[in-house]
């Protein structure tokens, strides 16, 4: 192997995601985004990333009508900058896999057998898994030669004790069907409960870490020593925090109560649940911004969506520090967690005798990079620690493809 590029790819049901990063210094190359694809309007924006290749963002629009053919429109825009997938740089392809069930504890290299079971995991991950392996079999068909990796978000949740991945059902039922906790945003945990680390000073080994993924979707997680012990996200992506259009946890019940009281049938109260809950069913906006903007103007509704996200936040830091014992640092991460400083502020409000303050002046500093907002010299330290899952997926992938070439 001679390459050091790889290829990230996040592929949904209608959109890829990429980023083409250079392994020998961590450098990103490009990125981009095809969107709305199979519909008339698809969309490409290629951004190049290095000085050298011209730095604006290319779009193009109209019709692409499969993966297929936006990868090999991708192909088309990293040839221009002189990085096509033809490039013997280009050492491997990373790909997001939402779903490895129990089955994938590391980063995989795909072949028949992999894909296989990829495809046995659909039940568990209906709407992710059936695109992550278009996206595979798109890739694979471009570049049948090169290495191929799948990087899954689940895996960093498979250390979980039992205790904390099973559900408290009927065992012969949860095994039949494989329902138990597996957790996602796994990639994303991961490399923050590390990042959060490498802040202190201190190897993961020896820290303990609540890394809060605050996004459009989120998730909580307990990282004990570089091991994840509890995910607030459980047999798919709806369980745990309130998110931007889930519920999060409610009451099984509920379910019952909407089919048979509301007349509401089993994929009426998935979409309620999935797209038209969390902060978007509670005030009409997810995006936090928004939901700030109309609370600073006084609007009741987004206060109380606003509160029912910090309540429900607050309950998950307050449990997990319960299930660590001890806790070395709180991470905030992801769209919210990087940006919101009232989010982060509201969360740790009131919980000093935990050892959790925020400094104002700290918390309102905008920055790219990780950075503490804790008081100095706090028990334990507050952390805003930016995520990169494209980095992750690239740096698994490489040392993956190093270790068996
Ligand atoms: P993600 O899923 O990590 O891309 O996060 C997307 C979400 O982050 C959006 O829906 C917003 O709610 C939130 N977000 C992004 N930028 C900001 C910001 N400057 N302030 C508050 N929230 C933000």
């Amino acid at each position: 192997m001679t390459g050091t590029r790889v290829l990230v790819l996040n592929s949904g049901s209608s959109s890829l995601k990429y980023q083409l990063l250079d392994m020998g210094d961590g450098g990103r190359l490009a990125q981009g985004l095809v969107e709305r694809i199979g519909e008339e309007t698809s969309r490409l924006k290629h951004t190049p990333l290095r000085a050298g290749a011209s730095a604006a963002s290319r779009e193009r629009t109209g019709p692409i009508p499969d993966h297929e053919a936006a990868l090999k429109a991708v192909a088309d825009e990293l040839g221009l900058d002189g990085l096509g997938l033809d490039s013997p740089e280009l050492a491997a392809i990373g790909h997001r896999v939402v779903h490895g069930g129990q089955r994938f504890t590391e980063p995989t290299v795909i072949d028949d057998a992999v894909l296989a079971e990829i495809e046995r995991l659909i039940p568990v991950a209906p709407l992710h898994n059936p695109a992550n392996l278009t996206g595979i079999r798109t890739a694979r068909a471009l570049r049948p030669d090169l290495p191929q990796v799948a990087v899954f978000d689940t895996a960093f949740h498979t250390t979980m004790p039992e205790a904390a991945a099973r559900y408290a059902l009927d065992t012969a039922v949860a095994d039949a069907h494989r329902v138990r906790r597996y957790g996602f945003h796994g990639t994303s945990h991961a490399y923050v409960s590390r990042a959060t680390a490498r802040l202190l000073g201190r190897a993961p080994e020896e820290v303990n870490v609540i890394v809060l993924h605050l996004g459009n979707g989120a998730s909580a997680s307990a990282v004990r020593g570089g091991r994840c012990v509890d995910t607030s996200m459980g047999l798919t992506p709806l369980e745990g925090l309130v998110m931007g259009t889930r519920s999060g946890d409610l009451d099984p019940a509920v379910i019952f109560h909407l089919a048979r009281v509301g007349g509401m049938s089993i994929d009426e109260i998935d979409t309620l649940l999935n797209k038209r809950s969390g902060l978007i069913g509670l005030c009409g906006d997810n995006d936090m911004r928004e939901i700030r903007r109309r609370v600073d103007e006084g609007d009741e509704r987004a206060r109380l969506a606003f509160d029912i996200y910090i309540h429900r936040l607050k309950k998950y830091i307050g449990a997990y520090y319960a299930v660590l014992g001890r806790v070395d640092a709180v991470a905030f991460t992801a769209g919210v967690g990087e940006n919101a400083a009232p989010v982060r502020a509201a969360a740790v409000a009131g919980l000093e005798s935990l050892g959790l303050a925020v400094d104002a002046d700290l918390n309102a500093v905008r920055g790219d990079g990780a950075r503490l907002i804790s008081p100095a010299g706090a028990r334990v330290a507050v952390a805003v620690v930016p995520t990169d899952e494209e980095l992750e997926i690239a740096t698994q992938t490489y040392a993956l493809v190093r270790k068996t070439n």
